[in-house]
């Protein structure tokens, strides 16, 4: 359970991580915006200017307009349409963990969205979380539609009899989650009241804590730990032992680590994690919470090596890319519209040069497609020069010319969105083609 080096240690691109203007998000306050998605461009304020950096230009709903990713209706403020084009990244970003979960040994689970309030009592959720909760009345009685999947996964945990032998048990759920923002605070994919998390669980032995956590830092980077709140539940002993857990976790650990006081969760302290290594940039998103206050809350337990004896799992919650729209929102900004391949919605465009070279056109984009690219065609009667600048405008990364030549040879020419790439302007078979895109799509760049 050791972090596998090469994950761990890429300090190499560290530098280049750290050298990211990380201030893109810092101002999550929107501009002047209704939901509608109209969104109108900062003025020249102060208020701008003390800000950050941020060129409005980049700024993700303007981004994501352009593109047709997404959208805002009046009808529903603060939860997303996601476009088809959009939903295609942020299925990418999902499936990415995905791969994960299953290198990692997490199981994938389904969970109700609205629970009666007798949950949220148990949970604590409703005396300290109650004012950010959406809550409702069916037959009578208080419903509340979850803002976390935690006590969920903890009826899952409970809904039969648990051996030492299943542990750690590791529940991973994409649950839609909803949670009262203000109105007056929604702002883009970054304040939402609608939005999924990769989100897991992980119900361990306390002799399995330092593993589990140590698995996780194979994902990561920066790390600081949040301790107890000025809202808590639970007692001060069993915080002291959690933060405890964690401090030595993170001292073994070896990497430099911050404190910051007073702000872990109501039921737990936590490391937040700055940085996603295989995405090379700095985010703020991911968390590792540990947790003694639910499992004693819902009265779970095991039974250990000698049956008769029972007891207490320590629940771990922890996710990576934190909320997937605040994600996208981050990635939409950092690339400036600019999606790498793997992420691409839109990562190649055949561009027959006249009617004639029509028919293998569509030949040539059913053998990509097929092949699992996002690739579209450009059937128009527009000059190939004009086709060109408008896919590149776009944003796909690859045009694919062919003409009368390149449909007798059964070839194409390639054309790069990025000028630098070397493999602009080669001509090559679509064999060639896929093999070359296989490798574009592994380096995740
Ligand atoms: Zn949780």
């Amino acid at each position: 359970m050791k972090p596998d080096p090469a994950e761990a240690d890429s300090s190499s691109h560290l530098k280049e991580i750290f050298s990211i203007d990380t201030g893109i998000m810092g101002d999550m306050s929107p501009p002047s915006e209704s939901c509608n998605g109209n969104v109108k461009k900062k003025n020249k304020s102060k208020k701008d200017n003390q800000s950050n950096s941020n060129n409005s230009e980049y700024d993700h709903r303007l981004l994501g307009a352009k593109q047709e990713l997404f959208f805002c209706h009046h009808l529903s403020p603060g939860s997303w349409f996601f476009l088809p084009y959009g939903y295609r990244i942020y299925n990418k970003l999902v499936d990415f963990i995905k791969v994960q979960y299953r290198r990692r040994g997490y199981d994938e689970v389904g969970t109700p969205n609205m629970y009666n309030m007798q949950l949220w009592e148990t949970s604590g959720h409703a005396s300290k979380y109650k004012e950010n909760m959406f809550v409702f009345e069916i037959d009578k009685q208080e419903f509340g539609l979850k803002p976390m999947n935690c006590p969920g996964h903890c009826l899952m945990f409970d809904h039969r009899v648990r051996s030492y032998r299943e542990l750690p048990l590791r529940l991973a759920d994409f649950g839609a989650l909803h949670r009262n923002e203000a109105s007056g605070a929604l702002g883009g994919l970054t304040r939402v009241r609608r939005f999924q998390q990769d989100d897991a669980h992980i119900f361990c032995r306390e002799s399995q804590i330092k593993p589990e956590v140590y698995d996780i830092f194979g994902f990561t980077f920066e790390l600081e730990l949040s301790t107890r709140p000025e809202k808590y539940i639970g007692e001060i002993e069993v915080w002291d032992k959690a933060e405890g857990a964690l401090t030595e976790a993170l001292n073994e650990f070896g990497r430099p680590w911050k404190i910051n006081e007073g702000d872990g969760a109501f039921y737990g302290p936590k490391i937040d994690i700055s940085v996603f290594d295989a995405l090379k940039r700095k985010f703020q998103c991911a968390t590792i919470q540990l947790d003694f206050q639910l499992p004693i809350r819902f009265n779970l337990s095991y039974s250990a090596e000698d049956e008769a004896k029972k007891e207490k799992p320590v629940m771990i919650h922890r996710a990576v890319l934190g909320s997937v729209e605040r994600m996208f929102a981050i990635l939409l900004e950092h690339y400036k519209g600019k999606w790498p391949f793997w992420l691409s919605p839109r990562q190649a465009i055949v561009c027959p040069i006249s009617e004639k070279s029509i028919p293998y056109a569509q030949e040539l984009q059913e053998q990509i497609d097929k092949a699992g690219y996002y690739v579209d065609i450009d059937m128009t009667d527009r000059k190939i020069n004009k086709k060109i600048r408008e896919a590149q405008l776009a944003q796909y990364n690859y045009m694919l010319v062919v003409g009368e030549e390149e449909a007798r040879n059964k070839t194409l020419s390639l054309r790069s969105r990025d000028k630098r790439n070397t493999a602009d302007h080669t001509v090559m078979g679509v064999q060639e083609l896929l093999a070359f895109f296989k490798k574009e799509d592994a380096a995740f760049r």
